[in-house]
């Protein structure tokens, strides 16, 4: 993501700030500049969430809607007299936020599921009156149930499920990817979609089970980028999905900081992005993937300078490079119109 500055002073503003931490500034983030602004010298007023600590986005004045383009599509959000489980919203809503900031910049359908049947609808469930519900996707519907929110919790379930990576904004971005695997192949490109990813008509639910029973499909490490992406097409897609969206972010920020592989000792970086552009912008994926396989090893060996577990514990075997340019190429050429 973009690595922001103070409309006042310039100094460094990270995207959850209310204020600035240098000129105390009040500064709330304005999706349509894709900058922080001041919100009183620029006729915007704060999201109605940010009276609850959950949301530092601008509005327009006049705007009859209070909530933002992220929060207006909440359904359901726990009980504010919930203390606990209200301020484990507020992680959710961070990685929230993020997720829309880049849905916003692929320039994807974003409306709520209360105005179009086939929009999306967020409903974050606390453990006690979950009904049986579980983290997930349907229709449009994200559900998140809040004990992702917890470290402890989720660290817990990393090591039970065996997944090297296993963070908020990674959930989010793995099921909204269901969301938008129906938008895209509704209507076509499901044939080469089945090419890569395998043919989604097979028994979900057996398919999942069998997974939790008898473990990943073996040597699944050379056909996906997870092992639960083995479990079936659609958890494949979601899981690729996922890392499309980290690759990209992770890209934008570093071009945003300015990082430049020029000089970098490995032999992809001839063949990187040049001067290191707006990732969003890049036609060839070839490049966006030299990039970030650049990036991420100089990542790793800064986190193992730290004495840390690489931060990007991954490596793309090429099946798993052709499903993501798949999901590039789709992005890049699609047109949205959600009747
Ligand atoms: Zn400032
Ligand atoms: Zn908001
Ligand atoms: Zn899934």
């Amino acid at each position: 993501m973009n690595v922001f500055q103070c409309p006042n002073c310039s100094n460094t503003v990270y995207f959850e700030n209310t204020s600035c931490e240098n000129c105390d500034s009040t500064l709330g983030y304005s999706i349509d500049d894709d900058d922080f602004r001041v919100p009183e010298d620029n006729d915007l007023k704060f999201c109605k969430n940010y009276i609850y600590n959950n949301c530092n986005w601008l509005i327009d004045i006049n705007d009859e809607n209070d909530f933002c383009t992220a929060c207006q599509l909440n359904r359901v959000i726990p009980n504010k007299r919930d203390f606990d489980d209200f301020n484990k919203c507020e992680q959710l809503e961070f990685a929230k936020h993020r997720l829309i900031y880049q849905l916003y910049k692929l320039k994807l359908p974003l409306v709520a599921k209360n105005l179009n049947n086939k929009g999306i609808a967020f409903d974050f469930l606390s453990e006690n009156n979950k009904e049986n519900k579980l983290t997930g996707h349907a229709n449009g519907v994200v559900t998140i149930i809040l004990s992702e929110a917890d470290a402890v919790h989720r660290a817990q379930l990393k090591k039970e499920m065996n997944e090297p990576y296993r963070t908020l904004l990674g959930h989010f971005r793995h099921e909204i990817g269901h969301y938008y695997w129906m938008l895209f192949f509704e209507k076509e490109h499901l044939q080469s979609f089945r090419k890569l990813f395998g043919d989604e008509r097979k028994d979900y639910g057996k398919s999942l089970e069998a997974h939790y029973k008898n473990g990943p499909q073996k040597d699944w490490n050379l056909n996906f980028i997870s092992n639960y992406a083995s479990s079936h097409p659609w958890e494949d897609w979601a899981e690729t999905w996922a890392h499309y969206l980290h690759i990209i972010d992770t890209l934008e920020t570093a071009s945003s900081l300015g990082i430049s592989f020029a000089n970098s000792k490995t032999i992809l970086s001839k063949d990187c992005v040049s001067n290191f552009d707006d990732p969003y912008k890049i036609k060839d994926f070839r490049k966006i993937f030299n990039a970030s396989i650049t990036l991420t090893s100089a990542a790793n060996s800064l986190n193992r300078a730290m004495g840390l577990p690489d931060i990007y514990p991954f490596v793309i075997p090429e099946p798993v490079y052709y499903k993501l340019e798949f999901i590039h190429n789709l992005l890049f050429n699609n047109s949205w119109n959600l009747k």
